[in-house]
């Protein structure tokens, strides 16, 4: 499980989302859409998460 805040991306905002599936990926997506009005592909995502899980 990993833990994607926007703060870490630049974004004053305090979402985090903890990630544990490919669902909650496209939420955070979703999120940062809405809320931040810039769309992210998914493999974007799929990128930020990798580089988070090789952090640990
Ligand atoms: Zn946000």
């Amino acid at each position: 499980m990993v833990k994607i805040k926007c703060v870490d991306y630049g974004f004053e905002c305090d979402y985090v989302i903890e990630v544990e599936s490919q669902d909650l990926l496209e939420k955070f997506g979703a999120h940062m859409t809405q809320i931040h009005g810039i769309e992210y592909q998914k493999e974007s995502l799929m990128t930020m998460l990798v580089s988070k899980l090789n952090k640990k």
